[in-house]
């Protein structure tokens, strides 16, 4: 074969051969590229407001306790909790809210002077903006109640409970919290927690908080009716 002949085979063999392959190549891609085109996911719509990421400061949880004490009120606690030892010489107390049972002073517990203004009295103490050290590892999302007693050995007063279930109905709702979930005694709270043993009994074996958590989903849902069906 001459050289004139080996280009004249190139050109017939050849040619046609690369030229086709390019052609396909650049269908191949093109489709390929429409394709991914068509396919590529339509860009996430803005997220409604409800959805946006969740305040890692909500509230969740309304915790109970007893103060251990046969009197008590807001500034005793406050005194208990920030005050120089032997207090405990905390930044800030460990209730958001206390709900006297009617002795405010060692003195009137004493005395046995009872001040039926003093019972069921709620004295807020902190502003619910701030945590406070109420329950341990169970801080971060939760407002804290204390009622003064020690509800292992004693009833609440009626006064008391009555305050109580008030309280956390107004907190439910303005928090948008489910009472059968969002409220626990200081105990439950732990146990659910579970980084502590489960030994404490606050807010006492005299408080029955299955009874708490169904009256104050009765007055949730009461408060939340029309107004003409309220009772
Ligand atoms: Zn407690």
């Amino acid at each position: 074969m001459n050289r004139e002949n080996l280009q004249e085979w190139i050109r017939r063999n050849f040619v046609p051969v690369i030229a086709g392959t390019a052609i396909a190549l650049i269908l191949f891609l093109g489709i390929r590229y429409i394709v991914n085109l068509l396919n590529r996911p339509a860009p996430a719509p803005a997220k409604p407001a409800h959805e946006k990421a969740e305040d890692p400061d909500a509230i969740h949880y309304l915790v109970v306790h007893h103060s251990v004490s046969g009197w008590g009120s807001g500034a005793a606690v406050v005194e208990w909790h920030t005050g120089p030892p032997p207090h405990r010489n905390w930044d800030l107390p460990g209730y958001h809210a206390v709900i006297g049972n009617g002795y405010p002073t060692k003195e009137a517990w004493k005395k046995r002077a009872y001040d039926p203004s003093e019972d069921g009295k709620v004295d807020r103490i902190v502003s619910e903006s701030l945590r406070v050290n109420g329950v341990r590892f169970g801080n971060k999302n939760a407002l804290q109640v204390c009622l003064i007693g020690d509800l292992d050995r004693r009833d609440p007063t009626e006064k008391q409970m009555a305050a109580l279930i008030n309280l956390l109905t107004h907190w439910c709702i303005k928090y948008g919290l489910d009472p059968r979930t969002a409220i626990l005694g200081h105990g439950e709270m732990q146990e659910r927690i579970g980084l502590e043993g489960y030994s404490k009994t606050c807010p006492g074996k005299r408080v029955d908080m299955d009874a708490v958590r169904a009256a104050v989903l009765t007055k949730v849902i009461q408060r939340l009716l029309p107004r003409g069906m309220q009772r």
